[in-house]
């Protein structure tokens, strides 16, 4: 058994019933293995890939509040600091019934990896709660923020964990929980990212996955010779990562002509219309089938199968696992030459393999989804200096950071003999600042 067979076998024997931590588990230590083998005697050494895989610490506790009707609820709240070799933590929180410690430990592992691809001194974490804010009033949300930061107070902090925003934690939830701390601790300091603009937060913070996945997704074609221009692109989620991608890519001359929620999908020949979009999604919090309610031509399909929809470029921005097999063979099929990850993992393992075995354009969303911590470390820059920087300022430094993140994936890709396999380039370049960092401050 090779060395990462080893560790692989042992997360998932020691950690039953996390399927989701062990796929990505398997999917960095696979990609790693060249690099692995090429140092095998000195990684066993300094145990690192059993350290790397285990996180320094786990959190979980319970988040009782009170709903509107008076009555008590209770949620499971939790934190996970998965690594602090080149930061303090950082990483988001996510609120949704579905998440458990598998999914969290998952999204920690990956974010590890994501955080040290931005250059940025910041290590990796990820936390959240399975409450559901859909559907509940702004004073439930609050109750539960507060009640959620009773408890997480004692472990974060500007310079120890950082957390933003995720699935379910737009700004409305970043300002209670940001409230509750203050008024806890007494201090006012850059302990969560995301924040409003009147109280710490940076220009661009909200618009930067989006935006990041789409100037990262201009570095692949323009190396093949192509643009965003005249493109038609489908991108799935309706969210804050899905709305601002679909922004950025019109702006550079493509067609986004789908967009989707957990319900359904809305197609849109003319191309989206991002202000009613923007309106439904951000101002009612409303459902993706009410676009076309409001937009003459629009058609909406309740279900799966956004995929079915002929597209040059596919975006998957909604959550992990939305596109299988069968979606990429008929993404294939329909002329589609470039995927690009701007949610977490959304592409199942046998979806990745089919499109680099197919020659479909493929970055994995540690790659190409890092414009949003990247804009998080920029705001913590801001808060440490008491200082705020301008749109363009933020925008331009982003921009920077995703071409610079291009050319390190690309560049590891190629050192290991595997040009164009950007998965393989995104786990190399993220592990190999995190190795030595691991390696140089000991066994800790
Ligand atoms: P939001 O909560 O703003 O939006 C998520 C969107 O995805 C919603 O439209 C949601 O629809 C949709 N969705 C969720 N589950 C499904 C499903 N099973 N099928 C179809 N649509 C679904 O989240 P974000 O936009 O912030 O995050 C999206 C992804 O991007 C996540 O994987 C997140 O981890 C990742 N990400 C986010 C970053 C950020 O800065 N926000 C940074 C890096 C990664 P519905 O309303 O029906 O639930």
């Amino acid at each position: 058994m090779s060395y990462t067979e080893e560790i692989y076998a042992r997360v998932v024997e020691k950690n039953p019933n996390e399927p989701e931590f062990h796929q990505a588990v398997k999917e960095v230590l696979d990609s790693l293995s060249a690099v692995i083998d090429r140092n095998e005697e000195l990684y066993r050494k300094h145990g690192l890939l059993e350290r790397l895989v285990e996180p320094e610490r786990i959190i979980s506790f319970k988040v009782p509040w009170v709903d509107d009707k008076g009555c008590v609820q209770v949620n499971k709240g939790y934190r996970i600091q998965f690594n602090s070799a080149i930061g303090p933590y950082k990483g988001g929180l996510r609120f949704h019934p579905s998440v458990n410690q598998s999914i969290l430990k998952f999204l920690g592992f990956e974010q590890v990896f994501k955080n040290s691809l931005t250059g940025l001194p910041i290590g990796g974490g990820k936390g959240g709660s399975d409450f559901d804010p859909k559907g509940k009033s702004d004073r439930e949300v609050m109750a539960f923020c507060q009640s959620f930061m009773t408890e997480l107070f004692k472990y974060i902090g500007a310079d120890e964990d950082v957390p933003a925003g995720d699935i379910g934690v737009g700004g409305r939830e970043i300002g209670y929980l940001y409230g509750q701390y203050k008024r806890i601790t007494g201090l006012y300091e850059g302990v969560l990212t995301g924040k409003g603009l009147t109280y710490g937060g940076s220009l661009v913070r909200t618009q930067a996955t989006g935006y990041g996945l789409v100037y990262i997704v201009d570095e692949m074609l323009k190396e093949v010779g192509k643009s965003f221009e005249g493109k038609t692109v489908v991108v799935t989620g309706s969210g804050n990562v899905a709305i601002y991608a679909a922004e950025k890519a019109m702006q550079l001359g493509a067609k986004v002509v789908a967009l989707c929620d957990s319900n359904g999908y809305v197609y849109d020949a003319d191309g989206i219309k991002l202000d009613i979009v923007k309106d439904i999604k951000e101002v009612k919090r409303g459902r993706i089938k009410e676009y076309a309610d409001a937009v003459p031509g629009a058609v909406y399909t309740e279900g799966k199968g956004i995929w079915n929809i002929k597209c040059d470029i596919y975006l998957p921005c909604a959550t992990q696992n939305e596109l299988d097999l069968d979606a990429v063979k008929i993404l294939k099929e329909n002329g589609c030459f470039l995927v690009a990850e701007g949610a977490n993992m959304p592409t199942t393992r046998e979806a990745t393999e089919y499109l680099k075995e197919n020659g479909i354009l493929f970055m994995p969303g540690k790659a190409a989804n890092a414009g949003g911590v990247a804009t998080s470390a920029l705001e913590m820059s801001q808060n440490s200096q008491r200082l705020s920087w301008t749109a363009e300022e933020v925008d331009a430094k982003l921009h920077q950071i995703m071409v610079d993140i291009y050319a390190k994936v690309s560049d590891a890709a190629k050192r290991y003999d595997m040009p164009g396999d950007f998965v393989a380039g995104a786990n190399i370049a993220g592990f190999e600042k995190v190795a030595n960092a691991m390696i140089a401050q000991g066994i800790v």
